[in-house]
């Protein structure tokens, strides 16, 4: 495979951006290597600048459900467009997306647009401080939710890729307002409650977390953190960048059956647009301004592209529950081809999996948390990352990173996907 083009555009990149480019991960660190330059994708293909085509299992790190250059989100954006990229001023279109957002999603009643999910994760702990009159909140080990300071404290994703959980940058006075456990641990979580006695505002978590690998939520863990929640009058944030619309068209809560008080958004709604949003109970987003005194704004906040766009595709998953049963069905047949490989070759890794998020952890032992995943065998993984890349199979660069499938793809693919996964796997082990 010839990736010369992608060298030399990585090469000159690192003169004028740092590390070469615009965010950590795909900077293939942890994998080693150049990182491909992308020039285009459709449907369920990404093609490189050396002209090289790969099956899309990364799409925009999750809000490619519908794969990639959907004509009905490209012709929404297309007629957006000659009315003007921006206005900032309200438009009828960000009502639109609002009342279908609040009637897709269980715990959203009211809705505020920004325009990444880091955004929304750092809005939705302020309103959450403001309503609750509490400064701490409680994160959960591995989760990440963005590059805002507190979140940046054992945080999964690129951060845990680049080895700098902890980032230099962020003062010791915003680190001691955030409370750690581990996922899956209620009784680490009633412990801090109780150590902290009306001090902690929030609990903020990834439904099923995307960010350490994937990582489900033990049976009870969701509801637990609900009750735990309610007892201590505590706000419970769900944060749905991943799950949100993938899942299910009302997210990992209503795959699961618990509500939180808020919720929080992103690149989904957006279709691949510069999205974000967090939302929840009235009660709680009347704290929001201008309606209330926690100040968030945004001046390209609802921009009126991204809201075509977004509201193109969230009316896609909306009306057609077909779109689900398929990402079910991708996902369990991929599953159960990994599955079927790894027994042909007497291996016992770790497969987690949820509808169409799936990831393969090098480790023999059950990953139910951040440290369970850390146990997992990273240099392998970049092996197997290159290993697949050959064949043509596009995956995230890290081991801490789940597979997004969309609906574009076919059978041949996801044939396709299985043959490469057993073939890598037999290779890296020399069997
Ligand atoms: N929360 C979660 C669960 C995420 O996965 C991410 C990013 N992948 C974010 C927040 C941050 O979103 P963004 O990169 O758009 O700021």
């Amino acid at each position: 495979m010839n990736t010369d083009n992608s060298k030399s555009l990585f090469e000159r990149a690192q003169h004028s951006i740092p590390g070469g480019v615009n965010s950590p991960v795909r900077a293939f660190k942890s994998v080693g290597g150049t990182p491909l330059f992308i020039k285009k994708a459709k449907g369920a293909y990404v093609y490189d600048e050396d002209g090289n085509s790969y099956v899309e299992l990364i799409n925009s790190w999750g809000p490619m459900i519908l794969g990639h250059a959907h004509p009905e989100i490209e012709a929404a954006v297309r007629d957006a467009i000659g009315n003007s990229l921006s206005f900032g001023a309200p438009t009828s279109r960000e009502i639109e997306i609002a009342e279908l957002i609040v009637s897709m999603v269980p715990s959203i009643e009211k809705v505020r647009m920004v325009n990444s999910g880091t955004e929304a994760t750092m809005s939705a702990i302020r309103v959450a401080r403001g309503y609750t009159g509490r400064n701490k909140f409680i994160k959960i080990e591995g989760c990440y939710h963005g590059h805002g300071d507190s979140f940046l404290i054992a945080a999964g994703s690129g951060a845990v890729t680049m080895g700098a959980p902890d980032s230099p940058g962020v003062t010791p006075g915003t680190a001691q307002d955030t409370l750690l456990a581990p996922y899956n641990d209620l009784e680490a979580i009633e412990k801090l409650l109780d150590a902290n006695p009306n001090e902690v505002a929030a609990i903020i978590v990834e439904p099923v977390a995307g960010n350490m690998g994937c990582v489900l939520p033990k049976e009870g863990y969701l509801q637990g953190l609900r009750d735990l929640c309610d007892k201590h009058g505590v706000v419970l944030i769900f944060d749905e960048v991943m799950t949100g619309f993938r899942l299910s068209k009302g997210g990992a809560q209503e795959y699961f059956g618990v509500t939180p008080d808020m919720s929080t958004l992103g690149k989904i709604i957006g279709g691949g647009m510069p999205v974000g949003a967090y939302g929840g109970k009235k009660e709680i987003m009347e704290y929001v301004s201008p309606e209330g005194p926690v100040y968030q704004a945004g001046t390209l906040s609802g921009n009126p592209i991204s809201m075509a766009a977004g509201l193109t595709m969230l009316n896609i998953l909306n009306t057609q529950p077909e779109v689900y049963q398929k990402l079910e069905e991708t996902g369990k047949r991929i599953r159960k081809g990994f599955e079927e490989g790894l027994e042909k070759l007497g291996l016992n890794y770790t497969i987690n999996s949820v509808g169409s998020m799936i990831t393969l952890f090098f480790t023999d032992s059950e990953v139910n948390n951040f440290e369970d995943a850390k146990k997992s065998d990273t240099a392998l993984f970049g092996k197997y990352f290159h290993g697949m890349l050959e064949k043509g199979i596009y995956l995230g660069p890290s081991q801490f990173e789940s597979l997004f499938l969309s609906t574009a793809l076919s059978d041949e693919d996801i044939d396709k996907i299985i043959e490469a996964n057993y073939e890598v796997l037999k290779k890296i082990h020399n069997l």
